[in-house]
Parts: C-alpha cells; structure tokens; sequence
C-alpha cells in the first residue's frame, strides 16, 4: 500500500515537474513580450491535505508538516537554489506555515494562501525566505530571487484528459499527462505546444472576452484559431522548434487517442494546422526582420 502510494505521488510528481518545465519556458520566454509579469521561482507547492489519503502521504513522504515542493522548473531560480520535489517547506518568510489553521480534505484555498503569499513577497522585494526541512531532519534557509515571468499559473488537475485554461490558469489533466513523452503520442515539442496553446488563451484573455462576446460557436472557433497562432509565437521565445506542433493538428484526427472529437466551437483538424503552418512562416518573417518573434507587435488578432 505504501509502496503504491509512494509510487503514484513519484509519478505526480514527474508530470508536475514536465508540465512546470514547459510552463517555466514559456512564461520567462515570453516575459519580454507579456503586458502583465511578475518575479516567479519556478516552484509548485502542494498540500498534504489535497492527497486521498493525507495521514499516509505524510508518513510515505516523511513530513512532520503538511507542504512540500511539488516540483521544481529546470533552470528556475528554484532549481538554481537546489530546492528538490518532495522537500518540506517549514516557513515562507516570518509565516510559519504549521501556524496556518488545520486544512481540510480536498480544499485548495490553503495551499492558495501560502502561493499568494510567496506571490505577494516576490512582487514586493523581488527575492523570498523560504525555510525548508533538509533530508537529515535539519532546517535550512534559502533567499530566492525571483525572475521576470508572465502571469500564468500552470496546474494539473488531478483527473479528467482535457487541457484548458481559465483566466489565469493553464489546466492539464493528470490522464493527458500520463502519457507523456510516450513516443508514439506526444514528443516534448508537442507536449509544449498544447501548454502554449492553453497559454495563449490566459495571454490574450480569450475568457473575458467571450464574456463580452457571447459563448457561441463561431465566437468560441475565433479563439480557438487565435490560440493556436499564437501558439507557434510562444514556442519559439521558449526555444522550442514550433513545426512539431503545427503537424500535431494536422495529425491529431489520425492519431485518434485521447484527442476531442470533431467539434463545432473548433475548425477541422486540417484547417487548424494549415494556419498554424501559415504562422510558423509569418513568425519567421518577424524574426528575420527584427531579431525577435515579438508577437506584442507582430501577431495579428482576428
Ligand atoms: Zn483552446
């Protein structure tokens, strides 16, 4: 049983980590380009109190307290400062977080109190204490400064193979995820590419607008498209080749595993990866005349 559950939180753990990575390039790639930043470290924190079985997390983990780092984005200021998965954050600042009032099962509100607070410290010094417990039982401090990234959070649900986005948050669900970097479904381009696509959506504020809008099918089809141009933008300010992506539309129908249906808020499979095709080329035309994929100023909206 424990042997299991330690399996299954090692398993969160790497799709938190592969989902942060991406998230993590993205949003400092594209930081330059962003209407809305913020100093960020790269961490994901989680709450003991959000697993199934809270008591045996704990013993399986080790963890006198109830957070501990979920993941931690490659070449983050996070990384950088050596913090590792599984680690148990003790305090954020002079909040001692064992202080915090008992959370309950399934409620993310605490784990989002102790996020805006390591929030609201970045954006108001620009570094924060974090105190941690290290594998010997021993505290230790570490001041992390936080670098320049773009509003976004980026989060696994814990059920559910729908990638999608709210106003500030990109959301992937645990079963899309679980598939990742299988060979024969998603390569880490294209993996990136879904989270730029849902990205995008947050970056344009697609939610807000269909407010406005009205949620019908031809409004919901225009985000869509813009998301999906957009797309190739961000790839390429994280680094990432934006082609593996634009074919992975094109392929999706054929691929036929975990992909949506057919549905009419979404243009057919073949169109969406004509004009991704299209962008991939009018993004090169960008950077060949400016030295950057600056979408701020180059990306046309419908
Ligand atoms: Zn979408």
């Amino acid at each position: 049983m424990a042997v299991s559950a330690a399996s299954a939180l090692a398993a969160n753990q790497l799709h938190d980590g592969r989902l942060l990575d991406a998230g993590w390039r993205l949003a400092t790639g594209n930081a330059p380009f962003c209407a809305s930043t913020s100093p960020q470290i790269g961490l994901l924190l989680q709450d003991v109190m959000l697993f199934d079985q809270p008591a045996l997390a704990r013993r399986t983990l080790g963890m006198a307290g109830d957070f501990t780092i979920a993941a931690v984005a490659q070449d983050s200021p996070a990384a950088l400062a050596r913090l590792v998965p599984g680690q148990e954050v003790v305090a954020v600042g002079n909040q001692a977080l064992a202080a915090l009032p008992a959370g309950q099962p399934g409620d993310f509100r605490r784990l989002g109190k102790v996020e805006a607070l390591m929030e609201s410290t970045l954006a108001k010094h620009g570094t924060v204490d974090l105190t941690l417990r290290e594998a010997d039982g021993s505290l230790s401090q570490r001041s992390i400064t936080g670098v320049r990234a773009c509003r976004g959070r980026f989060e696994l649900r814990n059920s559910g193979a729908r990638a999608e986005a709210d106003g500030e948050r990109i959301l992937i669900g645990r079963d899309f995820a679980a598939h990742l970097p299988a060979a024969d479904w998603l390569s880490e381009a294209e993996f990136a590419g879904i989270v730029a696509h849902e990205f995008a959506h947050v970056i344009l504020a697609h939610g807000a607008w269909l407010d406005r809008a009205g949620r019908d099918d031809a409004e919901i089809r225009r985000t869509e498209r813009e998301a999906d141009r957009l797309a190739i933008w961000l790839l390429a300010n994280a680094g990432y080749d934006p082609v593996p992506f634009a074919q992975l539309l094109g392929d999706w129908g054929r691929r036929g595993r975990n992909g949506p249906p057919q549905s009419p808020t979404h243009d057919e499979w073949a169109a969406r990866a004509a004009q991704a095709r299209t962008e991939v080329a009018a993004m090169r035309a960008a950077l060949l005349a400016r030295g950057v994929a600056d979408w701020s100023r180059d990306f046309h909206r419908e």
